[in-house]
């Protein structure tokens, strides 16, 4: 039966697949009574369900060969017998017929009560086999959750795997590919986690906070994912896979649209340039970045480094890593974060207090550099080696006072010095930035910005402190709001205060990627956006229609909107007369 189930667009596209569960599917009884009318149909279900037992049975048996086929044998017929045993198959078929209870009900409640007889025997022996009634009802209610059509599994042979799950840690991720894995289904998480942002990266359609999939969703079924809509239709239908296809050749379509923007200049209806920069977190972010014409590499992530590996790289591994992405860019600049480790990205290395009460509050980012400078020193050398191949950005997460930003930079000149004695190659000239992702740091900007080169503005963070919601969980996502206006109030006032102190200030969290913010922010007076290089080229066209003249004279009215409806009304009043 088709069932649609809904959740939150964490990654883009529409796969079709078979799922595979993580957590293995449970039972889950549907205990409403059957309509007159539904009856025969699951009768004839139930029916179904037991000849798959009995051929899965029969095809064990078959495989089995001398003493195995006599002792395992045995037990099998056993099992055989009992799926045949005219009072299980009476009593089942009367719940349904009579009872109207659903098969999978009917099939609970005889292996109760026939769970009751033998326990109630006086013979070890007989007693024992109350084990055997669980098996053979367990694989009934097997073949009977697998309810596919068998022209269903005709195409669900073909197609690859779909994971459904109630989370999927970072470190998982990016070896779901090599798996076969062609998108992710889970029940919890949120489409700001460190998870839903490899998976844009890997360009693994995933959908999030949908509820149901496990309960819903066996292993086998037929899945046609859509990570647009955030939706996951179980057994689609015929008209379901046409419309697949069809959303296929539009994709295909705007894509070949879009291919014809990946080497033009970036700039506004009103001729004004903007830089479009790419987050990397992955190896292969590199040759796309280049592919869409990205300005250079405004975010690398390192703590993926950290994660992939399961071990903490020593500074040799983590200078291969730095120097072959700046070599990968070609004399573009490249943003290299400090290691952001703690709240959702600290599973595998055990670098990070996990058991913190409070990880996102807790010792992350510069705090844990801070607290472990063996660590940073040993990435700071790796990133100032790979410095003589290419123009290279520090960039220091999670800063709240100027404090953190000192201590970075004397470590850095203290590891620049080493290496020169050592006879290492550092440039000359190093920035140092800082991504200003808590509100404290946004507040206190004029004092902050005297002490770094550049600023880059997290909003998946600042977002999620200004408005005391965490990110990573979807039951808030209503609240987790990036056109708050205090959001938009922090925002404008970060991007003032670098113009006026001649700072350049980007923008790197998710709200960059997104191509309906890309008015809003350029009227805020933003010129630097750094985003996934999926959303490279979409985003080149979204600034193509903005004129920034008109946006940034709509600037005071957008702050003072009271909420999404008034500010998306004045942005498409904007774009309407432009
Ligand atoms: C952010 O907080 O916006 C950001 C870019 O960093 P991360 O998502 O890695 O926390
Ligand atoms: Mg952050």
């Amino acid at each position: 039966m088709r069932i649609v189930l809904t959740g939150i667009s964490a990654s883009r596209g529409m796969v079709l697949g078979r799922a595979r569960l993580v957590q293995p599917s449970q039972f889950v009884a549907d205990d409403t009574p059957l309509e007159p009318g539904e009856i025969e149909a699951e009768a004839s279900r139930l029916q179904q369900a037991l000849e798959t037992a009995q051929t899965e049975l029969r095809a064990i048996r078959d495989k089995l060969h001398g003493a195995l086929a006599r002792e395992i044998g045995e037990f099998i017929d056993a099992h055989s017998m009992l799926l045949n045993d005219p009072e299980l198959l009476t009593g089942l078929f009367d719940l349904v017929r009579r009872g109207r209870y659903r098969a999978g009900t009917a099939l609970k409640m005889q292996r109760d009560r026939l769970a009751a007889v033998f326990e109630a025997m006086d013979d070890p022996y007989l007693r024992s086999r109350r084990e055997d009634i669980d098996h053979v009802i367990g694989r009934v209610q097997s073949a009977l959750a697998r309810e596919t059509s068998p022209a269903e599994r005709q195409i669900a042979a073909r197609v690859g795997a779909i994971l459904v799950s109630d989370q999927i840690a970072p470190a998982e991720m990016t070896h779901l590919t090599e798996q076969g894995v062609l998108a992710a289904v889970c029940t919890g998480s949120s489409a700001l986690s460190h998870s839903a942002i490899l998976a844009r990266s890997m360009r693994l359609p995933m959908v999030v906070g949908a509820h149901d999939a496990l309960a819903e969703v066996h292993d086998d079924d037929l899945l046609l994912v859509d990570g647009d809509q955030g939706q996951i239709i179980v057994h689609p239908t015929a008209q379901d896979l046409a419309r697949y296809r069809q959303r296929q050749r539009e994709a295909l379509r705007e894509g070949r649209r879009l291919a014809e923007l990946a080497h033009a200049p970036t700039r506004t209806r009103d001729d004004a340039p903007i830089r479009l920069f790419a987050n990397a977190e992955l190896a292969g972010d590199v040759a796309q970045a280049r592919a869409h014409g990205a300005d250079g590499i405004g975010l690398y992530r390192t703590e993926f480094l950290f994660l992939q590996r399961h071990h903490l790289p020593d500074e040799d591994e983590q200078f291969q890593a730095y120097r072959d992405l700046v070599l990968g860019m070609g004399g573009l600049p490249v943003t290299i974060r400090t290691l952001d480790l703690g709240a959702d990205k600290a599973d595998t290395t055990g670098l990070a207090l996990t058991s913190e009460p409070n990880p996102a509050l807790g010792m992350r980012g510069v705090r844990l550099s801070m607290k472990r400078p063996a660590l940073f020193a040993t990435q700071m050398r790796a990133i100032l080696r790979a410095s003589a191949y290419g123009p290279i950005r520090i960039l220091v997460p999670m800063v709240t006072n100027s404090l953190e930003i000192r201590a970075a930079r004397s470590l850095i000149q203290i590891c620049a010095r080493d290496l020169r004695t050592e006879g290492h190659e550092v440039a000359d000239h190093f920035e140092l930035g800082a991504m200003i992702e808590v509100p404290a740091a946004a507040i206190a900007l004029p004092s902050l910005i005297r002490h770094v080169d550049f600023v880059a503005i997290g909003t998946n963070d600042l977002v999620q402190y200004t408005l005391a919601a965490d990110r990573n969980n979807d039951a808030l996502s209503e609240l987790y709001d990036p056109l708050h206006p205090a959001v938009l109030q922090l925002l404008a006032s970060i991007i003032r205060c670098g113009e006026k102190h001649a700072k350049p200030v980007s923008l790197c969290g998710e709200m960059a990627s997104d191509a309906r913010y890309t008015a809003l922010l350029i009227a805020l007076g933003l010129t630097d956006f750094s985003m996934h290089t999926g959303a490279l080229l979409e985003v080149r066209d979204a600034v193509g229609r903005c004129d920034r003249g008109r946006l940034r004279r709509l600037a005071p009215r957008l702050l003072k909107a009271e909420d999404r409806e008034q500010l998306t009304l004045l942005l498409a009043r904007a774009a309407a007369r432009a």
